[in-house]
C-alpha cells in the first residue's frame, strides 16, 4: 500500500471489492501494465472480519458505507439499513461466505436473451478456474484456482435436519447445487479456510500485492472522473482528507459497487439529465 502516483496508469480501477480485487490482479499478471487501485474503505483486517461468524456485526459500522432506504410504503414506511462493505474486498469481506455459482438456467437465459458468452457452458469454465474445491471431486468442480471453497463444516443440527426434511414436502435433496444437481434443499458452499473468511481479496489480490507494476491506496474516496471532452482521463480522490488526481492513459474501470458506482458516474455529469440538473450537476 502506497501514496506515491505515477504520471499515467494503464488502468485505474475503483473499488477494491469482489470484482475490483480480479481486475487488479488479472490485469497486473501482464507486467508492463501499470494498475492504481482505489479504495475508499480500511484494510481488511479486522478480527470480526476474518471471523465469518461475525458477519452480521460488521454492520452497520466503519467498516460499512451506513446505507439506508427512503421509508418503504410497503413495510409500514420503515426505514432499514443497506449493507454495503467499505473496506478491501468489498463485501465479500463481509458478507456470508457462501458459495452459489448461480443457476444453470439464469445464464442460459441470458445467452438466449442476446448475451453471447454467458450462457452455462461459456461460464462453467470460468467458475471451475475460479475455484479450489476441497470437496468430493467431481468432474463440474475446480480445483487449485485462487479461492478456497469447502463443504459447509459441523453445521448446526437445525440445518441439516431442515435439509433432510426436504424430501418431506417434495423438494429433493441437491447433491451438489454448484455441479449439476441444482435444485432442492441443501447446505451452503462455504469461502471459509482454517475456520478464517477467505474471501477475494485473500485469494486474488493479496498475492498479487508485491507487484512493482500496482499500486493499491486505501482510504482513497473517488468522487468524480476527470473529462476531457466524451474522454475519461482520470479521477480525483480524497487521499486521507488530501485532494489527489490520477491520469490514466488507458481506461478507468468503475467496480464501486452498485450503489457506488452510479454514485460517481452521476457525480461527473453522467446520468439522468433531469435528475442532474435539479442537483445542480
Ligand atoms: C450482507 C451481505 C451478504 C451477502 N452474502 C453473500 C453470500 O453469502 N454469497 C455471495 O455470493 N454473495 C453474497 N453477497 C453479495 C456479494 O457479496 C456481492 O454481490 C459482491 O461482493 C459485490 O461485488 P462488487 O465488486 O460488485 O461490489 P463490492 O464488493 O461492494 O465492492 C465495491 C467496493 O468499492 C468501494 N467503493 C465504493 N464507492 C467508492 C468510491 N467512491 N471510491 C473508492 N472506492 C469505492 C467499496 O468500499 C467496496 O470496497 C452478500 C452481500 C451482502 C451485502
Amino acid at each position: 500500500m502506497t501514496t506515491s502516483l505515477n504520471q499515467t496508469y494503464d488502468y485505474i480501477i475503483v473499488g477494491a471489492g469482489s470484482a475490483g480485487c480480479v481486475l487488479a490482479t488479472r490485469l497486473t499478471e501482464a507486467s508492463d501494465c501499470q494498475v492504481l487501485l482505489l479504495e475508499a474503505g480500511h484494510p481488511d483486517i479486522h478480527p470480526d472480519v476474518r471471523d465469518p461468524t461475525k458477519w452480521v456485526t460488521l454492520f452497520p459500522g466503519d467498516l460499512d458505507w451506513g446505507y439506508m432506504t427512503t421509508p418503504m410504503k410497503g413495510c409500514n414506511d420503515r426505514v432499514d439499513h443497506v449493507p454495503r462493505a467499505k473496506m478491501l474486498g468489498g463485501c465479500h469481506s463481509h458478507n456470508a461466505n457462501a458459495w452459489v455459482r448461480g443457476h444453470r438456467s439464469d445464464f442460459d437465459s441470458w445467452a438466449y436473451a442476446g448475451c453471447y458468452g454467458w450462457g452455462w457452458q461459456d461460464v462453467e469454465p470460468i467458475f471451475k478456474r475460479i475455484e479450489d474445491w476441497q470437496g468430493p471431486a467431481s468432474e463440474h468442480r475446480g480445483t487449485g484456482g485462487p479461492i478456497h471453497v469447502e463443504p459447509a463444516k459441523d453445521p448446526n443440527p437445525i440445518a441439516v435436519a431442515l435439509v433432510e426434511a426436504g424430501p418431506s414436502v417434495g423438494l429433493p435433496i441437491a447433491k451438489d447445487y454448484n455441479g449439476l444437481d441444482m435444485e432442492g434443499t441443501t447446505l451452503f458452499d462455504m469461502t471459509v479456510k482454517n475456520g478464517q473468511r477467505f474471501s477475494v481479496a485473500d485469494g486474488y489480490l493479496r498475492p498479487a500485492l508485491s507487484r512493482k507494476n500496482l499500486t493499491v491506496i486505501t482510504g482513497a474516496h473517488t468522487h468524480r472522473l476527470l473529462l476531457d471532452g466524451s474522454n475519461c482521463v482520470g479521477v480525483e480522490f480524497d487521499n486521507n482528507g488530501v485532494a489527489q488526481a490520477a491520469r490514466t492513459s488507458g481506461d478507468v474501470i468503475l467496480s464501486s459497487g452498485v450503489i457506488g458506482s452510479p454514485t460517481i458516474l452521476m457525480h461527473s455529469g453522467i446520468g439522468p439529465a433531469e435528475e442532474l440538473e435539479a442537483l445542480g450537476i
